[in-house]
Protein backbone atom coordinates (compact mmCIF):
# COMPACT_ATOMS: atom_id res chain seq x y z
CA UNK A 1 0.00 0.00 0.00
CA UNK A 2 0.87 3.23 -1.03
CA UNK A 3 2.78 5.87 2.26
CA UNK A 4 0.15 7.99 1.60
CA UNK A 5 -2.59 5.40 2.27
CA UNK A 6 -0.48 3.90 5.30
CA UNK A 7 -0.28 8.07 6.96
CA UNK A 8 -3.98 7.64 6.50
CA UNK A 9 -4.41 4.44 8.17
CA UNK A 10 -2.04 5.64 11.15
CA UNK A 11 -4.14 8.78 11.82
CA UNK A 12 -7.45 7.17 11.69
CA UNK A 13 -5.92 4.44 13.76
CA UNK A 14 -5.08 7.25 16.54
CA UNK A 15 -8.44 8.87 16.09
CA UNK A 16 -10.54 5.67 16.32
CA UNK A 17 -8.79 4.66 19.38
CA UNK A 18 -9.27 8.09 20.63
CA UNK A 19 -12.59 8.74 19.70
CA UNK A 20 -14.34 5.60 18.84
CA UNK A 21 -13.21 2.99 20.58
CA UNK A 22 -14.18 3.93 24.34
CA UNK A 23 -17.78 5.02 23.07
CA UNK A 24 -18.36 2.55 20.73
CA UNK A 25 -20.44 -0.15 22.74
CA UNK A 26 -22.53 2.50 24.66
CA UNK A 27 -23.40 4.07 20.94
CA UNK A 28 -25.17 0.01 19.95
CA UNK A 29 -27.16 0.60 23.65
CA UNK A 30 -28.72 3.18 22.71
CA UNK A 31 -28.75 3.12 19.55
CA UNK A 32 -27.04 5.86 18.56
CA UNK A 33 -25.28 7.68 15.36
CA UNK A 34 -22.67 10.74 16.98
CA UNK A 35 -22.81 12.95 14.41
CA UNK A 36 -20.52 14.84 15.91
CA UNK A 37 -17.92 12.28 15.74
CA UNK A 38 -19.00 12.33 12.17
CA UNK A 39 -18.68 15.87 11.72
CA UNK A 40 -15.02 15.28 13.31
CA UNK A 41 -14.51 13.12 11.00
CA UNK A 42 -15.58 15.31 8.08
CA UNK A 43 -12.65 18.52 9.71
CA UNK A 44 -9.70 15.80 9.43
CA UNK A 45 -10.67 14.74 5.41
CA UNK A 46 -11.78 11.50 6.36
CA UNK A 47 -15.42 12.09 4.62
CA UNK A 48 -13.60 13.35 1.40
CA UNK A 49 -10.74 11.12 0.24
CA UNK A 50 -12.88 10.68 -3.48
CA UNK A 51 -13.41 14.08 -3.75
CA UNK A 52 -10.67 16.35 -5.79
CA UNK A 53 -9.23 19.16 -4.20
CA UNK A 54 -10.71 21.74 -6.03
CA UNK A 55 -14.04 20.47 -4.57
CA UNK A 56 -12.61 20.44 -1.07
CA UNK A 57 -12.00 17.11 -0.68
CA UNK A 58 -7.98 15.18 0.17
CA UNK A 59 -8.19 13.48 -3.50
CA UNK A 60 -6.67 10.74 -1.95
CA UNK A 61 -9.28 8.31 -3.60
CA UNK A 62 -11.02 4.91 -2.53
CA UNK A 63 -8.23 2.55 -1.35
CA UNK A 64 -8.19 5.56 1.12
CA UNK A 65 -11.47 5.69 1.77
CA UNK A 66 -11.50 1.69 2.24
CA UNK A 67 -8.40 2.52 5.40
CA UNK A 68 -10.87 5.25 6.89
CA UNK A 69 -13.87 2.74 6.85
CA UNK A 70 -11.85 -0.52 8.34
CA UNK A 71 -9.95 1.32 10.94
CA UNK A 72 -13.54 2.77 12.10
CA UNK A 73 -14.95 -0.07 11.43
CA UNK A 74 -12.32 -2.29 14.03
CA UNK A 75 -14.27 -0.15 16.43
CA UNK A 76 -17.91 0.80 15.37
CA UNK A 77 -18.94 -0.90 12.15
CA UNK A 78 -22.18 0.82 12.80
CA UNK A 79 -20.17 4.60 12.41
CA UNK A 80 -18.56 3.23 9.72
CA UNK A 81 -21.70 2.79 8.24
CA UNK A 82 -22.90 6.08 8.70
CA UNK A 83 -19.70 7.40 6.87
CA UNK A 84 -20.07 4.44 4.20
CA UNK A 85 -23.00 5.62 3.05
CA UNK A 86 -21.94 9.75 2.71
CA UNK A 87 -20.01 8.35 0.23
CA UNK A 88 -22.97 7.37 -1.82
CA UNK A 89 -24.48 10.29 -1.88
CA UNK A 90 -21.16 12.14 -3.18
CA UNK A 91 -19.98 9.47 -5.50
CA UNK A 92 -23.40 10.17 -8.07
CA UNK A 93 -22.71 14.01 -7.56
CA UNK A 94 -19.13 13.55 -8.56
CA UNK A 95 -19.67 11.62 -11.45
CA UNK A 96 -22.74 12.63 -12.54
CA UNK A 97 -23.51 16.46 -11.50
CA UNK A 98 -23.03 19.49 -13.33
CA UNK A 99 -20.74 21.75 -12.54
CA UNK A 100 -23.37 23.46 -10.59
CA UNK A 101 -24.20 20.71 -8.34
CA UNK A 102 -20.88 19.34 -7.98
CA UNK A 103 -20.46 23.51 -6.87
CA UNK A 104 -23.26 23.58 -4.56
CA UNK A 105 -22.40 20.26 -3.00
CA UNK A 106 -19.40 18.27 -2.86
CA UNK A 107 -17.31 21.44 -0.81
CA UNK A 108 -19.50 20.77 1.92
CA UNK A 109 -20.26 17.27 1.87
CA UNK A 110 -16.53 16.25 1.47
CA UNK A 111 -15.98 18.72 4.85
CA UNK A 112 -19.08 16.94 6.80
CA UNK A 113 -20.37 20.15 6.85
CA UNK A 114 -23.65 18.47 5.38
CA UNK A 115 -24.21 14.83 5.46
CA UNK A 116 -25.65 12.52 2.23
CA UNK A 117 -27.07 9.54 1.18
CA UNK A 118 -28.66 7.22 -1.15
CA UNK A 119 -32.05 5.70 -1.61
CA UNK A 120 -33.28 3.45 -4.10
CA UNK A 121 -34.54 0.77 -1.58
CA UNK A 122 -38.45 0.14 -1.55
CA UNK A 123 -41.32 -1.71 0.05
CA UNK A 124 -41.38 -3.59 -3.27
CA UNK A 125 -37.93 -5.14 -2.72
CA UNK A 126 -34.27 -3.63 -2.60
CA UNK A 127 -32.94 -6.10 -5.43
CA UNK A 128 -35.73 -5.65 -8.09
CA UNK A 129 -34.28 -2.19 -8.48
CA UNK A 130 -36.26 -1.57 -11.81
CA UNK A 131 -39.20 -2.59 -10.03
CA UNK A 132 -39.58 0.54 -7.72
CA UNK A 133 -42.55 2.36 -8.04
CA UNK A 134 -41.37 6.16 -6.79
CA UNK A 135 -42.70 8.20 -9.35
CA UNK A 136 -41.44 11.80 -10.49
CA UNK A 137 -43.59 13.65 -13.32
CA UNK A 138 -42.33 16.27 -15.08
CA UNK A 139 -45.24 19.44 -14.90
CA UNK A 140 -45.42 23.09 -15.40
CA UNK A 141 -41.54 22.99 -15.40
CA UNK A 142 -41.47 20.98 -12.31
CA UNK A 143 -40.77 17.67 -11.21
CA UNK A 144 -43.28 15.89 -8.54
CA UNK A 145 -42.52 13.21 -7.00
CA UNK A 146 -44.14 10.91 -5.10
CA UNK A 147 -43.43 7.64 -3.29
CA UNK A 148 -41.95 5.98 -0.22
CA UNK A 149 -38.15 4.77 0.41
CA UNK A 150 -37.37 2.57 3.19
CA UNK A 151 -34.57 0.92 4.74
CA UNK A 152 -32.35 4.15 3.98
CA UNK A 153 -29.00 4.74 6.18
CA UNK A 154 -28.76 8.83 7.21
CA UNK A 155 -32.32 8.97 6.73
CA UNK A 156 -32.46 11.28 9.48
CA UNK A 157 -29.35 13.23 9.55
CA UNK A 158 -28.67 13.61 5.87
CA UNK A 159 -28.50 16.97 4.72
CA UNK A 160 -29.12 15.88 1.04
CA UNK A 161 -30.01 12.69 -0.97
CA UNK A 162 -29.41 11.09 -3.76
CA UNK A 163 -32.93 9.43 -4.95
CA UNK A 164 -34.21 7.02 -7.63
CA UNK A 165 -37.09 7.25 -9.24
CA UNK A 166 -39.40 6.28 -11.73
CA UNK A 167 -39.85 9.16 -14.91
CA UNK A 168 -41.85 7.18 -17.27
CA UNK A 169 -40.83 4.42 -19.91
CA UNK A 170 -38.21 3.61 -22.43
CA UNK A 171 -38.64 3.06 -26.12
CA UNK A 172 -38.77 -0.68 -24.88
CA UNK A 173 -41.20 -0.57 -22.64
CA UNK A 174 -38.82 -0.44 -20.04
CA UNK A 175 -39.23 1.30 -16.46
CA UNK A 176 -37.41 5.00 -16.96
CA UNK A 177 -36.04 5.90 -13.76
CA UNK A 178 -33.72 8.78 -13.16
CA UNK A 179 -31.94 10.28 -10.36
CA UNK A 180 -32.46 13.45 -8.28
CA UNK A 181 -31.00 15.46 -6.01
CA UNK A 182 -33.17 16.65 -3.17
CA UNK A 183 -32.29 18.79 0.14
CA UNK A 184 -33.44 18.03 3.54
CA UNK A 185 -36.39 20.40 3.88
CA UNK A 186 -37.88 20.50 0.73
CA UNK A 187 -41.65 20.68 1.20
CA UNK A 188 -43.47 16.84 0.95
CA UNK A 189 -40.09 15.52 1.83
CA UNK A 190 -40.77 13.25 5.15
CA UNK A 191 -38.61 11.13 7.21
CA UNK A 192 -41.03 7.98 8.48
CA UNK A 193 -40.22 5.45 10.51
CA UNK A 194 -37.04 4.77 12.33
CA UNK A 195 -35.81 1.07 12.15
CA UNK A 196 -34.43 -0.96 14.93
CA UNK A 197 -31.75 -2.78 14.10
CA UNK A 198 -30.06 -5.81 14.72
CA UNK A 199 -26.53 -4.58 14.43
CA UNK A 200 -24.66 -1.13 13.12
CA UNK A 201 -27.04 0.49 15.26
CA UNK A 202 -24.39 3.35 15.40
CA UNK A 203 -26.17 4.38 11.79
CA UNK A 204 -29.73 5.05 11.88
CA UNK A 205 -31.76 3.49 9.13
CA UNK A 206 -35.29 4.58 8.26
CA UNK A 207 -37.92 5.95 5.64
CA UNK A 208 -38.07 8.79 3.24
CA UNK A 209 -41.41 9.62 2.55
CA UNK A 210 -41.84 12.15 -0.79
CA UNK A 211 -45.80 13.53 -1.10
CA UNK A 212 -45.91 16.02 -3.59
CA UNK A 213 -42.50 16.85 -3.46
CA UNK A 214 -42.00 19.69 -6.16
CA UNK A 215 -38.07 19.69 -7.52
CA UNK A 216 -36.50 22.16 -10.09
CA UNK A 217 -35.29 20.32 -13.49
CA UNK A 218 -32.28 21.72 -11.96
CA UNK A 219 -32.83 18.90 -9.25
CA UNK A 220 -32.10 15.74 -12.03
CA UNK A 221 -28.63 14.00 -12.06
CA UNK A 222 -26.97 13.05 -15.19
CA UNK A 223 -29.43 12.35 -18.44
CA UNK A 224 -33.24 11.55 -17.81
CA UNK A 225 -33.04 7.99 -17.60
CA UNK A 226 -29.23 7.65 -15.90
CA UNK A 227 -31.13 6.09 -12.60
CA UNK A 228 -30.42 2.38 -13.33
CA UNK A 229 -26.74 3.55 -14.52
CA UNK A 230 -25.83 6.05 -11.71
CA UNK A 231 -27.55 3.45 -8.94
CA UNK A 232 -25.81 0.39 -10.21
CA UNK A 233 -22.74 2.63 -10.58
CA UNK A 234 -22.82 3.97 -7.26
CA UNK A 235 -23.83 1.06 -5.21
CA UNK A 236 -21.52 -1.53 -7.32
CA UNK A 237 -18.61 0.12 -7.55
CA UNK A 238 -19.02 2.24 -4.25
CA UNK A 239 -20.93 0.73 -2.11
CA UNK A 240 -19.57 -3.19 -2.53
CA UNK A 241 -16.56 -2.17 -1.64
CA UNK A 242 -17.49 0.25 1.29
CA UNK A 243 -19.33 -2.89 2.98
CA UNK A 244 -16.65 -5.22 2.35
CA UNK A 245 -14.26 -2.98 3.82
CA UNK A 246 -16.81 -2.64 6.89
CA UNK A 247 -16.78 -6.43 7.05
CA UNK A 248 -13.04 -6.33 7.33
CA UNK A 249 -12.82 -3.86 10.10
CA UNK A 250 -14.97 -6.30 11.90
CA UNK A 251 -12.78 -9.08 11.35
CA UNK A 252 -9.94 -7.04 12.25
CA UNK A 253 -11.42 -6.48 15.32
CA UNK A 254 -12.19 -10.50 16.12
CA UNK A 255 -8.72 -11.08 15.40
CA UNK A 256 -7.41 -8.61 17.76
CA UNK A 257 -9.95 -9.65 20.33
CA UNK A 258 -9.47 -12.85 20.07
CA UNK A 259 -5.65 -12.98 20.62
CA UNK A 260 -6.06 -10.72 23.42
CA UNK A 261 -8.07 -12.43 25.64
CA UNK A 262 -6.22 -16.23 24.69
CA UNK A 263 -3.12 -14.26 25.98
CA UNK A 264 -5.13 -13.50 29.31
CA UNK A 265 -7.01 -16.19 30.04
CA UNK A 266 -5.35 -18.54 31.91
CA UNK A 267 -5.78 -22.15 31.87
CA UNK A 268 -4.68 -25.16 33.21
CA UNK A 269 -2.23 -22.63 34.95
CA UNK A 270 -0.90 -21.48 31.11
CA UNK A 271 -2.34 -18.88 29.21
CA UNK A 272 -4.86 -19.95 26.19
CA UNK A 273 -2.66 -19.13 23.69
CA UNK A 274 -1.22 -22.45 24.96
CA UNK A 275 -3.79 -24.45 23.47
CA UNK A 276 -3.04 -25.26 19.93
CA UNK A 277 -6.80 -25.57 19.10
CA UNK A 278 -7.45 -22.11 19.79
CA UNK A 279 -3.95 -21.27 18.13
CA UNK A 280 -5.98 -23.08 14.81
CA UNK A 281 -9.11 -20.64 15.56
CA UNK A 282 -6.56 -17.57 15.54
CA UNK A 283 -4.90 -18.72 12.27
CA UNK A 284 -8.15 -19.42 10.82
CA UNK A 285 -9.64 -15.78 11.42
CA UNK A 286 -5.98 -14.25 10.33
CA UNK A 287 -6.24 -16.06 6.95
CA UNK A 288 -9.57 -15.13 6.74
CA UNK A 289 -8.76 -11.21 7.35
CA UNK A 290 -5.66 -11.50 4.75
CA UNK A 291 -8.06 -13.20 2.33
CA UNK A 292 -10.69 -10.41 2.68
CA UNK A 293 -7.89 -7.58 2.87
CA UNK A 294 -6.35 -8.75 -0.57
CA UNK A 295 -10.11 -8.40 -2.02
CA UNK A 296 -10.90 -5.27 -0.76
CA UNK A 297 -7.76 -3.40 -1.72
CA UNK A 298 -7.87 -5.42 -4.85
CA UNK A 299 -11.26 -3.64 -5.78
CA UNK A 300 -10.42 -0.18 -4.68
CA UNK A 301 -6.67 -0.20 -6.77
CA UNK A 302 -8.91 -1.12 -9.93
CA UNK A 303 -11.32 1.62 -9.54
CA UNK A 304 -8.40 4.42 -8.32
CA UNK A 305 -6.72 3.23 -11.36
CA UNK A 306 -9.89 4.31 -13.47
CA UNK A 307 -11.11 0.46 -14.00
CA UNK A 308 -14.07 -0.98 -13.41
CA UNK A 309 -14.45 -2.79 -10.60
CA UNK A 310 -18.46 -3.96 -10.34
CA UNK A 311 -17.56 -7.87 -9.89
CA UNK A 312 -14.12 -8.09 -8.03
CA UNK A 313 -16.19 -5.42 -5.63
CA UNK A 314 -19.09 -8.17 -5.48
CA UNK A 315 -16.39 -10.75 -4.66
CA UNK A 316 -15.19 -8.80 -2.50
CA UNK A 317 -18.24 -8.08 -0.96
CA UNK A 318 -19.50 -11.93 -0.58
CA UNK A 319 -16.42 -12.89 0.69
CA UNK A 320 -15.77 -10.29 3.55
CA UNK A 321 -19.36 -10.08 5.19
CA UNK A 322 -19.67 -13.96 5.32
CA UNK A 323 -16.24 -13.72 6.99
CA UNK A 324 -16.93 -11.91 9.21
CA UNK A 325 -20.12 -13.57 10.61
CA UNK A 326 -17.68 -16.71 10.59
CA UNK A 327 -14.62 -14.79 12.30
CA UNK A 328 -17.03 -13.50 15.02
CA UNK A 329 -18.98 -16.85 15.72
CA UNK A 330 -15.25 -18.67 16.01
CA UNK A 331 -14.08 -15.67 18.23
CA UNK A 332 -17.12 -16.40 20.27
CA UNK A 333 -16.49 -19.60 20.57
CA UNK A 334 -12.78 -19.16 21.60
CA UNK A 335 -13.40 -16.73 24.41
CA UNK A 336 -15.71 -20.26 25.92
CA UNK A 337 -18.44 -18.61 28.30
CA UNK A 338 -17.02 -15.19 27.76
CA UNK A 339 -17.86 -14.84 24.38
CA UNK A 340 -21.41 -14.36 24.86
CA UNK A 341 -20.85 -11.90 28.11
CA UNK A 342 -22.03 -7.72 26.96
CA UNK A 343 -19.21 -6.81 28.37
CA UNK A 344 -16.86 -7.87 25.74
CA UNK A 345 -17.80 -6.65 22.57
CA UNK A 346 -17.61 -10.09 20.52
CA UNK A 347 -21.45 -10.54 20.31
CA UNK A 348 -21.78 -6.65 19.09
CA UNK A 349 -19.39 -7.66 15.91
CA UNK A 350 -21.21 -10.79 15.27
CA UNK A 351 -24.55 -8.50 14.72
CA UNK A 352 -22.64 -5.99 12.89
CA UNK A 353 -21.42 -8.99 10.51
CA UNK A 354 -25.00 -10.30 10.33
CA UNK A 355 -25.92 -6.87 9.28
CA UNK A 356 -23.48 -6.15 6.54
CA UNK A 357 -24.76 -9.21 4.21
CA UNK A 358 -27.38 -7.61 3.45
CA UNK A 359 -26.89 -3.93 3.31
CA UNK A 360 -26.09 -2.82 -0.56
CA UNK A 361 -27.11 -6.35 -2.03
CA UNK A 362 -27.14 -9.83 -0.63
CA UNK A 363 -25.05 -12.68 -1.05
CA UNK A 364 -27.49 -14.35 -3.51
CA UNK A 365 -27.18 -11.48 -5.53
CA UNK A 366 -23.64 -10.66 -5.46
CA UNK A 367 -23.13 -14.46 -6.61
CA UNK A 368 -25.56 -13.74 -9.55
CA UNK A 369 -23.18 -10.63 -10.68
CA UNK A 370 -20.00 -12.84 -10.28
CA UNK A 371 -21.68 -16.22 -11.19
CA UNK A 372 -23.36 -14.46 -14.64
CA UNK A 373 -19.68 -12.73 -15.28
CA UNK A 374 -17.80 -15.96 -15.02
CA UNK A 375 -19.99 -17.66 -17.41
CA UNK A 376 -20.08 -15.00 -19.93
CA UNK A 377 -15.99 -14.59 -19.86
CA UNK A 378 -15.41 -18.22 -19.83
CA UNK A 379 -16.99 -19.05 -22.78
C1 LIG B 1 -28.40 -1.90 7.42
C2 LIG B 1 -28.95 -1.64 6.08
C3 LIG B 1 -28.72 -0.41 5.48
C4 LIG B 1 -29.26 -0.13 4.23
N1 LIG B 1 -29.06 1.11 3.68
C5 LIG B 1 -29.63 1.41 2.48
C6 LIG B 1 -29.49 2.72 1.91
O1 LIG B 1 -28.82 3.60 2.48
N2 LIG B 1 -30.11 2.98 0.74
C7 LIG B 1 -30.86 2.06 0.08
O2 LIG B 1 -31.40 2.37 -0.97
N3 LIG B 1 -31.01 0.80 0.60
C8 LIG B 1 -30.42 0.46 1.78
N4 LIG B 1 -30.57 -0.80 2.31
C9 LIG B 1 -31.39 -1.78 1.61
C10 LIG B 1 -30.59 -2.91 1.00
O3 LIG B 1 -29.89 -2.48 -0.14
C11 LIG B 1 -31.59 -4.02 0.70
O4 LIG B 1 -32.01 -4.55 1.96
C12 LIG B 1 -31.02 -5.13 -0.15
O5 LIG B 1 -30.76 -4.67 -1.45
C13 LIG B 1 -31.97 -6.31 -0.23
O6 LIG B 1 -33.27 -5.88 -0.57
P1 LIG B 1 -34.52 -6.37 0.31
O7 LIG B 1 -34.17 -6.19 1.73
O8 LIG B 1 -35.73 -5.70 -0.19
O9 LIG B 1 -34.60 -7.93 0.02
P2 LIG B 1 -35.31 -8.61 -1.26
O10 LIG B 1 -34.85 -7.93 -2.49
O11 LIG B 1 -36.77 -8.66 -0.97
O12 LIG B 1 -34.70 -10.07 -1.17
C14 LIG B 1 -35.28 -11.12 -0.35
C15 LIG B 1 -34.49 -12.39 -0.56
O13 LIG B 1 -34.58 -12.80 -1.93
C16 LIG B 1 -33.27 -13.01 -2.46
N5 LIG B 1 -33.24 -12.62 -3.87
C17 LIG B 1 -33.77 -11.51 -4.42
N6 LIG B 1 -33.53 -11.50 -5.75
C18 LIG B 1 -32.85 -12.61 -6.04
C19 LIG B 1 -32.29 -13.17 -7.23
N7 LIG B 1 -32.41 -12.55 -8.40
N8 LIG B 1 -31.62 -14.35 -7.15
C20 LIG B 1 -31.49 -14.98 -5.94
N9 LIG B 1 -31.99 -14.51 -4.78
C21 LIG B 1 -32.65 -13.35 -4.82
C22 LIG B 1 -32.37 -12.13 -1.62
O14 LIG B 1 -31.02 -12.56 -1.65
C23 LIG B 1 -32.99 -12.28 -0.24
O15 LIG B 1 -32.55 -13.47 0.34
C24 LIG B 1 -30.03 -1.11 3.55
C25 LIG B 1 -30.24 -2.36 4.15
C26 LIG B 1 -29.72 -2.62 5.38
C27 LIG B 1 -29.95 -3.97 6.01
Amino acid sequence: MAGEQELVRKAVIEFAEREVAPHAAEWDEEDLCPVDVLKQMGQLGFLGTIVPPEYGGTGLGYTARAVVLEEIARHSAGLAMAAMTHYLGIEPILRYGSEEQKRRYLPKLATGEWMSGLATTEPSGGSDLSGQQTSAELKDGKWVINGRKCFITNFDIADVCVMVARTGTDDKGRPELSAFIIEKGTPGFEQGHREDKLGLRSSSTGDLVLKDVRLDESALLGKRGDGIKIALGTIGEVGRPGMAAIALGIIKGCLEEGVKFARERIIYGKPLTNVQAIQFMIAENRTDYDAARLLVYNATSLKDAGNRCDVESSVAKLYSTEAAVRCAERTIELMGGYGVMNQYPVGRYLRDAMTTISAGGTSQIMKVVIGSDSIRKMQ
